[in-house]
């Protein structure tokens, strides 16, 4: 780490939305600020229904049962991490409706890297491979959804945009039940 800490202050339980392309970083950031039992992962599910993190086929299945899990955890006192590309309203919406249900705040985390860094990483992993055109899709609904300013709109209690790698190897997560009162 060379600049300051960033430090991401979050309640616990607290609903953690992750958002950003494939390759982005989502599943190492989630590895790096969140313990094994509170990242509910969609390519983990989709592995785990259908032997294939990559079936598109199998997301119904996958995110049926992250749900779920999400409510579980949330029921339960839990903080939980979602990761999974989050670039559609939808989608988002889906995830704050299980937070609100519980009370639980939300925060939104965007991995708003640059494209040509995305599309390096996403191209240097061994595994997962992403169709560079189904990124630039991915790219360009995150970039829809900052610059209408909708997170906060969505009912996000805490909206964290990373631009650059500097920025996200700067992010320090501390729990604090005081941080964020449920939106
Ligand atoms: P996801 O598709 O958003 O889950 O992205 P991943 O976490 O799988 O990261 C994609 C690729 O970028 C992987 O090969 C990671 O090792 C690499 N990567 C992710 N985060 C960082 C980072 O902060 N620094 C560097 N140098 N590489 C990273
Ligand atoms: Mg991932």
């Amino acid at each position: 780490m060379t600049g300051p800490p960033r430090v991401i202050a979050i309640a616990d339980p607290s609903l953690v939305v992750l958002i950003g392309a494939a390759g982005s970083g989502k599943s190492t950031f989630a590895a790096r600020h969140f313990e094994a039992a509170e990242i509910l992962s969609s390519d983990a599910l989709r592995e785990a229904v259908s032997g294939d993190a990559a079936d598109q086929g199998a997301s119904g299945r996958a995110f049926r049962i992250l749900y779920r899990m999400l409510d579980a955890r949330l029921g339960s006192g839990r903080t939980a991490a979602i990761d999974a590309t989050n670039t559609h309203g939808r989608d988002r919406r889906a995830l704050l409706a299980h937070a609100d249900r519980h009370g639980v705040p939300a925060i939104a985390i965007v991995l708003d890297l640059p494209a040509a860094v995305i599309h390096a990483r996403a191209a240097g992993r061994t595994e997962r491979l992403v169709d560079p055109a189904v990124i630039d899709r991915q790219i360009a609904a995150v970039e829809r959804t900052l610059e209408a300013g909708q997170l906060l709109d969505e009912g996000y209690a805490q909206v964290v945009i990373l631009t650059t790698p500097a920025a996200v190897d700067a992010v320090v997560v501390v729990r604090d039940p005081a941080a964020t009162e449920p939106a």
